[in-house]
């Protein structure tokens, strides 16, 4: 890893930058995408167990509202910061554009490390967050859901703020719900669904057989522990997994179910037995035919992109992948599914939920799972196409439908007043 993290948000407008240039882009147009429509920061009082008074600082980043309500998730990390959920906005926008979900992007985040807090701090932490973005956030306006360390229990509790401030039941605020308050089947293992989705594409486009291959998954939680469940049930073998604490190695593949319960008993993947133990970075650069970052920004640079030995990266993660990389990467053959595409299966499910909820007729699980197959495979051949045809890497070609998408959108609304 990195010990200098490059700014996420400057990555990000490269990467639109790049997008930009090939579509000719109006250089006013390039302004208005290339910065956030709206920044709220927030700074607010909690009371915590002890009786003492904790000032936490949060924010809510709307990136563009051409095409929809904006929507993207909620971070709690020490290391958010404004450029970070600057960026993270950005890539809602083409995410959903990419999908051709009716939305624009935002994302939310507070400086905390959540595990330092009790059950019930945690909860008054999210209910104030929640009702310092409340004059943003709505279910035809801004609709949060899950990210890093967020849960679908703090959706409930944004969910149930908001809707005791309205004084009636407002589901539709928050996706990423539990079940018996209006969440949807299938939303928590959407993410790690649509990745395998592209996946199978992309290792039938390559002539790879999936039922053959070797998996490394960097981060444990929502997004790579379902993939590993989901690849494993697939016939991969999962042979390398780590999270915060550092990874485990065992080239005869690893059982994630395992893996979960060891996690579960000891807060970590680290010391699982019949496993060797490695650091995130060596987990990176493993032989594998399928690498999956499921963590966080900047784990691939120009500094380790040329030991990358897999064949398929499906960044489950946003932002896993500098521009650099990228073009390394490209050159040694290695096949990227971009995060705006790879991991768009959450806040495509994410958009079945606030269908449902505004309509309160909610799906079967097969119902879901095959609207989502649905999308993520057409999305995944018509960013293929894209490359193919204009003879770019899968992230432009992403970029470039997505961008596309979001500038006729704002180009035919116009420029108000
Ligand atoms: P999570 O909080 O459930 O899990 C994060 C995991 O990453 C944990 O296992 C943590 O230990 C691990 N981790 C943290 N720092 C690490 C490091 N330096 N090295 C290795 N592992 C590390 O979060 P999540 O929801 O699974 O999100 C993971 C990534 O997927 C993020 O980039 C997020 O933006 C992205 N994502 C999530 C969703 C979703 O629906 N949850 C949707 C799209 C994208």
């Amino acid at each position: 890893m990195d010990t200098i993290r490059e700014n996420p948000f400057t990555i990000a407008q490269r990467q639109f930058d790049i997008a930009a240039d090939l579509l000719d882009l109006h250089p006013g147009l390039c302004k208005v995408l290339r910065n956030p429509q709206r920044e709220l920061s927030v700074s607010f009082p909690v009371k915590m167990d002890d009786g003492s008074i904790e000032v936490f600082t949060g924010y809510r980043v709307q990136h563009n509202l051409s095409r929809g309500p904006a929507k993207g998730g909620l971070r709690y990390h020490p290391q958010v910061d404004l450029d970070e959920v600057r960026a993270l906005a950005m890539w809602m926008t083409w995410k959903c554009a990419v999908t051709n979900l009716p939305y624009g992007g935002a994302k939310g985040g507070v400086i905390v490390d959540p595990k330092q807090l009790s059950l019930s701090e945690l909860e008054r932490m999210t209910r104030r967050y929640a009702t310092e973005i409340s004059v943003l956030i709505g279910p035809d306006r801004d609709i949060p859901a899950p990210d890093v360390n967020t849960t679908p229990q703090v959706m409930a509790w944004i969910m149930d703020t908001i809707s005791m401030h309205q004084g009636y039941t407002v589901p539709a605020i928050v996706t990423g719900k539990p079940i018996n308050i209006g969440g949807s089947h299938g939303r928590n293992e959407a993410t790690a669904r649509g990745l395998t989705v592209v996946l199978h594409e992309s290792a039938r486009h390559l002539s790879l057989p999936l039922d053959r291959a070797r998996v490394v998954i960097q981060g444990f939680g929502n997004a790579g522990s379902v993939a590993a469940h989901l690849l494993h049930e697939m016939g991969a073998t999962i042979v390398a997994i780590s999270d915060s604490q550092g990874g485990i190695y065992n080239p005869g593949g690893l059982q994630p179910n395992a893996v979960q319960q060891y996690k579960q008993n000891t807060g970590s993947v680290t010391g699982f037995p019949e496993a060797d133990t490695l650091t995130n970075d060596a987990l990176l650069e493993l032989p594998c035919e399928i690498l999956v970052p499921a963590a966080l920004e900047n784990q691939i640079t120009a500094r380790n992109a040329s030991r990358i030995k897999a064949r398929i990266i499906g960044e489950a993660a946003n932002g896993p992948t500098t521009p650099e990389a990228d073009e390394i990467l490209y050159d040694q053959g290695c096949f990227v599914i971009p995060d705006i595409l790879a991991n768009a299966g959450g806040v495509t499910v994410s958009y079945f939920e606030w269908v449902q909820g505004l309509q309160e007729f909610f799906w079967t699980e097969r119902e879901v799972n095959a609207q989502l197959e649905r999308i993520m495979s057409t999305s995944f051949q018509n960013v293929l196409r894209t490359a193919q045809e204009r003879k770019v890497h899968m992230r432009t070609a992403a970029y470039l439908v997505a961008v596309h998408l979001v500038s006729q959108a704002t180009m035919t609304r116009g420029i108000y007043p």
